[in-house]
């Protein structure tokens, strides 16, 4: 359902990604693991073209970008419907209750009116766990349900796909397990996912495919148990023996 074709992206004269190819067939879900600034957050940027690739194809479903060449609204649009996004910090609105941070985009993106979208948010909201908190603001919230009403919000928009840029870093080890499980729930469901993380068990149990990222480049790739007990390369051993 995604297919990424030489994604190349520099930075002046800093390649961040070197001809990645990579591809999650629906209700695939691919955990993308690697060191600091390999150039795993870059790389989901690039699926949603926050940052356009400087070469390369991004297909999700039926859209297909290429590389820098002028992207038309319409098209990105297009990519962008089909995409959730979830980052390391929540990023709710802080000015907002947590019913309306979830209706919001419902009305102004999808037209949705404002009882279908408290509909559709106080069911998400169940289904993550939070409905005694609607009413409340984001700040009332510890981190771990904040993230779940972040993954919440983004579900509210029908994404097709969902990317998770270490959803669970920023969060106590107990709280990240709230939001794992909720993830975990979501792949079982059979969304299709992308996560970028660092909890290995989450990439060995729930993932079916990990690529483990160095230097811009897909250093290994293939089902999760393959590639994290029996990893080829050198470079891929020592990592995985780094987190461990
Ligand atoms: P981490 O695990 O620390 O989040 P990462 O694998 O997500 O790392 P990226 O954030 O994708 O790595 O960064 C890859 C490289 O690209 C780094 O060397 C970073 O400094 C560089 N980089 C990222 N964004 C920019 C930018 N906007 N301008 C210049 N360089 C950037
Ligand atoms: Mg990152």
């Amino acid at each position: 359902y995604v297919k990424l074709e030489q994604i190349t992206k520099s930075y002046g004269a800093h390649t961040v990604l070197r001809d990645v190819n990579l591809s999650v067939h629906s209700g695939g879900v691919l955990a993308i693991i690697g060191p600091s600034g390999s150039g795993k957050s870059t790389l989901l940027r690039c699926i949603n073209y926050i940052e356009p690739p400087n070469k390369g194809i991004v297909t999700v479903g039926d859209v297909t970008i290429e590389g820098e060449t002028p992207v038309s609204r319409r098209d990105l649009r297009a990519l962008r419907s089909k995409l959730g996004m979830v980052f390391q910090s929540f990023n709710l609105f802080p000015h907002l209750t947590v019913l309306r941070n979830i209706t919001l985009a419902q009305e102004r993106v999808l037209g949705r009116t404002s009882a279908e979208a408290e509909l559709i948010a106080m069911q998400l909201l169940t289904r993550v766990g939070l409905a005694d908190k609607a009413a409340q603001y984001p700040s009332r919230c510890s981190g771990g349900q904040q993230q779940r009403i972040a993954i919440a919000r983004a579900l509210a928009l029908d994404p097709k796909v969902m990317l998770f840029d270490e959803p669970t870093s920023a969060l106590d080890p107990e709280l990240g397990l709230e939001v794992l499980s909720v993830m975990r729930e979501l792949a079982t469901s059979g969304m299709t996912m992308i996560v970028v993380t660092h909890e290995m068990s989450f990439a060995e149990n729930v993932s079916d495919h990990v690529a483990i990222m160095a230097d811009g480049c897909i250093l290994e790739y293939g089902p999760s148990r393959e590639v994290i007990r029996n990893p080829q390369s050198a470079r891929a051993r020592q990592f995985l023996r780094a987190v461990n």
